[in-house]
């Protein structure tokens, strides 16, 4: 994507708000070497620290401190940045800003850096991407694998995919457009179909890679189900007590249904406790039961708690029968303490299962394990890179146009059929990043090409 240059330059408060040792003002834009010289007098030396006033329209001093500047396009935004660090105080970060208004900067709305830097090629849509969400990241494990989305771990697996599929293009428009040369058909002479097989199976490797990252970014919504009595509430505490969870109690959660958030091995979890729901004869019981009802709905996923001790009661099926069908379940048996019986994974009445006792912990190493194992994650990796379900929608889609495109190929041996759902997986995966570079990265294969001259 080629740089459509802003023409205003916009300001805007980079560090947090509120009083602090040092608050970060930046200014980027073409305005900004003039808006430079009047504010502290002069153009800094590029990429140095200097001492400097910020100074009023009649020369009084608003603050002093740090300016740094970057001259386009060796900056972040690919545009002239100038950074003021001045005193964290409120109120002269409010002058300052109003200073930078007057000198013809607006201030910024969220995320124009970042956007600016896409636009001028700075960054890859992910790698913006990756900036917010490194900053909102809920754990260390989700704020590395943001950083390492921003270092463009994600984006180059993505063009490096884009890049096979252009090659692959090629191929198949020089098979069409020269059939049988030496009678040897291009089209069915396997090549073409085992490129397209390695790129689904890369494609695939990435989806995978991708999901777990996902997962590790909006981690997983699990509501607890269960009889009275079961341990619902002691699966809770237990899952919230554990070493690696860090606990924060959310403000404001109704008397009825109870929300906790932590997190294991860095993924977050978000655990519903419907607790109390059913074991009261209060009046505003059904209320409570459509209350449960809509958070079962929001769940990525069920984790039904039974007595081991008992089974897989009536009263329990009948449960499990409330759930909607499409609806993910993990039965929980807990209390092996008292059933005797093993902790870890298990089938009961069809259902993924494990075993735990929530009094002593046993079995939840295996829960862990399990939970972590709906993002995809086995043992203690960290997902590659941060993703969201955009981009698992366009892995999605660019799947999907592989297979059409096998079909064509060997099915009805379409080569033009085949190459144009090579276009859309291509387009697909160019959404993830940004980059239409698809048609540059053409241009520049053809033009080494020699068939047909
Ligand atoms: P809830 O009603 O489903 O939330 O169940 P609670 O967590 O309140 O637990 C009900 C009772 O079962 C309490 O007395 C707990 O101490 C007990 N309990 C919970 N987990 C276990 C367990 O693993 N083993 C044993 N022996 N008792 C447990
Ligand atoms: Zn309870």
């Amino acid at each position: 994507m080629s740089g459509a240059a802003a023409n205003d330059t916009i300001a805007a408060l980079a560090s947090a708000a509120g009083q602090a040792g040092v608050a970060v003002v930046r200014v980027s834009g073409p305005a900004v070497p003039e808006i430079a010289k009047r504010l502290i007098g002069r153009l800094p030396v590029p990429r140095r620290a200097e001492l400097a006033r910020f100074t009023d329209a009649d020369g009084a001093t608003i603050d002093q401190g740090v300016v740094l500047y970057f001259a386009a396009p060796a900056s972040f935004t690919g545009e002239h940045v100038l950074e003021l660090q001045g005193h964290g105080s409120p109120v002269l970060v409010d002058e300052l800003l109003a200073r930078l208004v007057e000198l013809g900067a607006r201030l910024a709305g969220p995320g124009e850096f970042s956007q600016r830097a896409f636009l001028n090629d700075k960054l890859s849509l992910d790698q913006a991407e990756a900036i917010a969400d490194a900053i909102a990241a809920g754990s260390r494990v989700s704020a590395r694998a943001a950083i390492r989305s921003l270092e463009g771990a994600f984006a180059r697996e993505v063009e490096a995919l884009v890049e096979a599929l252009t090659r692959l293009r090629v191929y198949t428009e020089a098979a069409i457009d020269f059939p049988d040369e030496d009678d040897v058909d291009f089209l069915a002479d396997g090549e073409i179909e085992g490129r397209l097989a390695a790129i689904t199976r890369d494609l695939q490797a990435l989806r995978a890679r991708a999901a777990q990252g996902a997962g590790f970014r909006d981690g997983l919504r699990l509501v607890i189900l269960g009889r009275p009595n079961v341990g619902k509430s002691s699966l809770l505490n237990r899952l919230a007590r554990r070493e690696t969870a860090i606990v924060t109690e959310i403000a404001g959660t109704t008397r009825d249904v109870l929300h906790e958030q932590l997190s294991i091995d860095g993924l977050p979890l978000t655990l519903v406790d419907t607790a109390g729901l059913r074991e009261t004869d209060d009046p505003v019981e059904a209320e409570g039961v459509r209350r449960a009802r809509a958070e079962v709905a929001a769940a990525d996923r069920v984790l039904l708690v039974i007595d081991d001790q008992a089974g897989l009661t009536d009263a329990d099926r009948a449960l499990l029968d409330e759930i909607p069908p499409d609806m993910g379940v993990t039965i929980v048996a807990n209390k092996i303490d008292l059933s005797g019986h093993a902790p870890g994974p298990e089938t009961l009445g069809g259902r993924t299962a494990v075993r735990v006792a929530a009094i002593d912990g046993r079995g939840f190493e295996e829960l862990t394990a399990h939970l972590k194992s709906l993002v995809g994650v086995e043992g203690d990796a960290e997902p590659a890179f941060v993703a969201r379900r955009r981009h698992l929608a366009a892995l999605d889609r660019a799947a999907e146009a592989l297979a059409t495109g096998h079909e064509r190929l060997v099915v009805d041996a379409a080569g033009e059929l085949l190459a144009e759902e090579l276009r859309l997986a291509q387009n697909a995966l160019a959404e993830i990043t940004g980059r239409v570079s698809s048609d540059d990265l053409l241009g520049e294969i053809f033009s080494s090409f020699c068939i047909g001259k």
